[in-house]
């Protein structure tokens, strides 16, 4: 079972999926990936909620 995390569910238009052992571990890429790729160099509290509410077992 992995964690996944398609980013087109917090950010409308993304099609970036991440995929990870953990859910930890799906934040942490999340936030390079957020970092990276929209240019948010912080996850703020009410972010980081939408993103953990998107996250789904595989
Ligand atoms: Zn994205």
């Amino acid at each position: 079972m992995s964690k996944v995390l398609k980013c087109g569910d917090v950010v409308p238009g993304c099609d970036a999926v991440v995929r990870a052992d953990s859910e930890d571990e799906v934040m942490r890429q999340a936030a390079d990936h957020a970092r990276t790729a929209h240019g948010l160099a912080e996850i703020d509290a009410r972010t980081a909620q939408a993103v953990r509410a998107a996250i789904r077992t595989a």
